[in-house]
């Protein structure tokens, strides 16, 4: 689950963590109020105005602005809340922006004693770790760095059953060049940082810019954090932040009735049982020269109701050109879910209007070929795998 950068900030915030401030605002007038409210907390005489969408690059895109008085804090709120926000990061069609961080400035015009740095907690699956990512080419875009100049780019390996240890701290806050007052504060900001990282469930942490202000202050200006859905039921009060205009709303239905789907970009839809079968499925449909338009993982129960859950939540994608059916009978019988399949045929009528392909494998799965060939349904049947692909690349023909 993606959260809203004052999400994250919250989170950093209780842990320790130096955070630029801010308030959210939905409209121009809490906008105003917000900014007035920043102003008796921190003394701050301008504020950054920062669209909450779940993209970064905003700032390229016009969504982070500057405002020197509060009439211009309410006219940037004004032309950002509504506003079709299109970055690097978003689709063609960009994320319509709901609500405004009203921030504190914490860039000193013309200072020169203020840098950006780059930091980030994440997991490194190959290692099995957790890991440090940080850079001294903070602010800007982390991808380019890491294509252009990698040897800028600095990783630290944490062992997860010992925790972040102080020399490693230490080592980060060397490495970004820093010393005296700036280093023993970019020491602590790492430490809480970790520490947030690690109670919170997440699986990423990204601060950027992590900035050091001329007085050597070191706080986040950005926050981008992606909590674990696995460990969602630990952190109660984090299932509030969840935020579903946000999300691809075929994935929230999904979800809704308990199916595991995952929208991709492709041209044939999968409905499968079992996550491991829906990988290999993909690859099929890779190898048959098809692109899979989903990952669908149906679980257990393959009966008509759910079939046909699975049938329209896999239609919605206008991208789909072609279903494979992919199931494996151990517990659940071939021969039920390929009635349940017919059943689900007969009840969608007109709404399927794509080729199915259905492989049935495991238990009755002579009989289950036989009931889909005698059902009189355009679906095609496939007992191996390599048949399934090649009516893939049939249909697709
Ligand atoms: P992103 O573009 O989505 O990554 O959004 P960020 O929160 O990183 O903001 C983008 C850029 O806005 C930063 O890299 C800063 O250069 C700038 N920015 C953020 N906060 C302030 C601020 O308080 N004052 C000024 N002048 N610029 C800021
Ligand atoms: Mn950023």
């Amino acid at each position: 689950m993606n959260l809203h950068e004052y999400q994250g900030k919250e989170i950093l915030a209780s842990h320790g963590v130096r955070i630029q401030r801010g308030i959210v605002a939905r409209n121009a007038k809490e906008a105003v109020d917000a900014a007035k409210q920043l102003t008796e907390e921190t003394g701050t005489g301008w504020h950054v105005i920062k669209a909450q969408v779940h993209a970064g690059g905003r700032g390229k895109g016009g969504g982070v602005k500057l405002a020197k008085n509060l009439a211009e804090v309410e006219q940037i709120a004004e032309q950002i809340i509504g506003m079709n926000l299109i970055t690097p990061q978003t689709s063609a069609q960009g994320k319509k922006v709901h609500q405004v961080l009203v921030a504190e400035d914490v860039y000193y015009p013309g200072d020169s004693e203020t840098s950006e740095f780059y930091m980030s907690v994440l997991l490194n699956r190959a290692s099995g770790r957790n890991m440090i990512m940080y850079s001294t080419e903070g602010g800007m875009d982390i991808e380019q760095v890491a294509e252009d100049t990698p040897h800028l780019i600095f990783t630290e390996e944490i062992d997860p059953t010992i925790g972040l240890l102080p020399f490693q701290a230490r080592k980060v806050a060397f490495n970004l060049g820093l010393s005296g007052t700036a280093f023993k504060e970019m020491v602590k900001f790492v430490m809480s940082l970790y520490k947030a990282y690690v109670s919170s469930d997440s699986s990423l942490f990204e601060i950027n810019p992590v900035l050091k202000t001329s007085d050597d202050k070191i706080m986040a200006v950005d926050a981008k954090v992606t909590l674990d859905d696995n460990a969602l039921y630990r952190h109660k009060d984090y299932v509030e932040m969840r935020d579903v205009r946000e999300e691809n709303p075929i994935e929230v239905e999904a979800k809704e009735v308990g199916l595991n789907y995952v929208d991709l970009e492709g041209n044939v839809g999968c409905m499968v049982n079992g996550a491991g079968l829906a990988m290999a499925t993909m690859d099929l449909i890779k190898m048959a020269g098809g692109e899979p338009a989903n990952f669908l993982d149906v679980g257990g129960t393959a009966d008509a109701k759910r079939v046909e859950t699975a049938f329209r939540i896999i239609l919605k994608d206008p991208d789909v050109k072609a279903i494979l059916v992919n199931i494996f009978g151990g517990i659940v019988r071939c021969d039920r879910v390929a009635q349940g399949i017919v059943d689900a045929y007969k009840n969608m009528g007109d709404a399927i209007n794509v080729p199915i392909i259905v492989r049935l494998q495991g238990t009755n799965a002579e009989l289950a070929k036989e009931l889909i060939d005698t059902s009189g349904l355009a679906v095609h049947s496939a007992v191996q795998f390599q048949e399934a692909a090649d009516k893939v690349k049939e249909v697709l023909a």
